[in-house]
């Protein structure tokens, strides 16, 4: 038997890096294992990455509107490894801060993958230790999904997306979520033909209708092709890239095809059928609302637990897991009320119930919607516009969903959604005085 713990964390991730650096504070005697880059997805190949390029794929725009401002240049250039590789020296940054923000907390992290060996311990696989502790938190994340396709291997996932040699001519994404979308407008933007191939009727789902909508019109506007009721049937190898066929028969080539397609609870081979963890039918570790599993011992938060796959809620779950196993306070997540951005182009933030959950749920809404064409875009002479939905209880003025479409979406959303989760009302939004000139006065506008 090797060193005993009173906590191991299994995944350096948001979760578990949250988890692990607070019940270390409050006096325990904590394990990280962590068994690819510490920082886990959001920082190393997912939110922060992505943000970058979302970054630069934003800058032809500003040129284009500039002229109309008067500014003037020679016609810009883009170089992909200059940002491929200036994104990894700042990854390779901030992996250095997870790792002090560790040490400095007093865990001892083991580089090394861990299988678990039973509710109390977990085996390194690498240096072949069996660690022991009083507690296991699982934060193992999540891992992309690929569908068995024919030829799927030819594909890449966002992983891979993140370090390509160079960039494509032409990309086929396939999916019609997050990541699909937001990849589509990074791809765009930087030059790449970009195809969007989604199995359903509207790219977007649990989205507000004309949220998917508006997204969907100014994506094909932006010249990305969506291909909706789209699914591949094989890829192979062509000389010029990867040739697609699609269940319509048609075919086309793509020099890279990506899949976005969703992602897996990272619960393969983790040693599980050692305890006696209950997973669901996605294989995600079934959790209570203190993100207990069924063994006394082990618990688990974050994408593996298959709640919100999103940072913040990941290291409010580690969060409130070291609060109350290590500081005698007891802490819960609601689920129920969480803001989100999609950073594609155009940008979504939302918060609340789309329009037909809030019909469906309450006697009757009211529905409030401005789509106007922000003031940049005038002097710009851009088509494109912007939108704020707000939808109420007709009963009680609450606010039940916030959605806006547009520039910043995401900053506005965030402060949107302190007034819903505080339980404002329209007449709380009317009240507030307005700040002029912007898009967000919208929200306080609205008739
Ligand atoms: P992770 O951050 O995935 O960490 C899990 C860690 O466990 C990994 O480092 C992994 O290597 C390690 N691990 C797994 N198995 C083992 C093992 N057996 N032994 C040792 N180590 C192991 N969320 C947002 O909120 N905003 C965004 O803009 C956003 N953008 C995203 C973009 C992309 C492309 C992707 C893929 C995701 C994005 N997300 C975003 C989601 C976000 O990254 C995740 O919700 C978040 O990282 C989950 O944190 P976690 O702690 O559950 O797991
Ligand atoms: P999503 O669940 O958002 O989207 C997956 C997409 O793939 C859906 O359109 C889904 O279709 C489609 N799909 C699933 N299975 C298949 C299949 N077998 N064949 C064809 N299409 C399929 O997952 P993502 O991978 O985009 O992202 C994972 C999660 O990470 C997100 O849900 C989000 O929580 C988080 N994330 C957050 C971001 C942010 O906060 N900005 C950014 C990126 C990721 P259908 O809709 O029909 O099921």
């Amino acid at each position: 038997m090797g060193r005993h713990f009173d906590l191991i964390v299994i995944g350096a991730g948001s979760g578990g890096v949250r988890a692990g650096r607070l019940a270390s504070s409050y006096g325990a005697k904590v394990a990280v294992v962590e068994e690819y880059r510490l920082g886990g997805t959001c920082v190393i190949r997912g939110c922060v990455p992505k943000k970058l390029f979302v970054y630069a794929s934003r800058f032809p725009e500003q040129f284009e509107v500039s002229k109309n401002f008067g500014w003037s240049m020679e016609e810009p250039t883009f170089d992909w490894q200059t940002l491929r590789d200036n994104k990894d020296k700042e990854i390779q940054r901030l992996e250095g801060i997870y790792g002090n923000i560790l040490d400095n907390a007093g865990v001892t992290v083991f580089r090394d993958r861990a299988e678990l060996t039973s509710g109390t311990s977990v085996k390194l696989q690498k240096d072949g230790e069996e660690l022991t502790a009083d507690r296991i938190l699982i934060a193992t994340g999540g891992t992309p999904f690929v569908p068995n396709i024919p030829g799927a291997e030819l594909g890449i996932t966002s992983n891979e997306a993140f370090h390509l040699d160079e960039l494509p001519e032409k990309i086929l994404i396939v999916g019609g979520g997050y990541i699909a979308v937001e990849f589509a407008g990074i791809f765009a933007g930087l030059g790449v033909k970009t195809t969007l191939a989604y199995r359903g009727p509207q790219i977007l789902r649990g989205f507000d209708e004309d949220v998917r909508d508006m997204v969907a019109e100014q994506m094909q506007a932006r010249g990305i092709e969506i291909l909706t009721n789209t699914d591949l049937s094989a890829l192979e190898k062509s000389d010029n890239g990867i040739n697609v066929t699609f269940d319509n028969d048609q075919s086309a080539e793509f020099g890279e095809v990506m899949f976005a397609t969703g992602r897996s609870p990272n619960t393969k081979g983790l040693g599980l059928e050692y305890t006696d963890i209950e997973v669901g039918a996605r294989e995600e570790i079934i959790v209570d609302e203190q993100s207990r599993t069924s063994c006394k011992t082990v618990f688990a938060v974050g994408d593996v637990t298959d709640r919100a796959a999103l940072t913040p809620v990941a290291i409010r779950e580690g969060a409130a897991f070291a609060e109350t196993f290590y500081n005698d306070n007891p802490t819960f997540v609601h689920h129920d009320l969480i803001p989100t951005a999609v950073f594609s182009e155009p940008e979504i933030g939302t918060i609340g119930m789309t329009e037909t959950q809030a019909g469906n749920r309450y006697h009757k809404v009211n529905v409030y919607k401005a789509t106007f064409r922000p003031m940049m875009n005038t002097l710009g002479d851009k088509a494109e516009k912007e939108m704020y939905k707000l939808i109420t209880d007709a009963d009680t003025d609450k606010v039940l969903g916030v959605h806006v479409v547009g520039h910043a979406a995401g900053e506005i959303i965030q402060m949107a959604g302190i007034a819903v989760t505080m339980g404002a009302t329209k007449a709380d939004f009317d009240r507030t005085i307005a700040v002029h000139p912007t898009a967000a006065e919208e929200l306080v506008t609205m008739k």
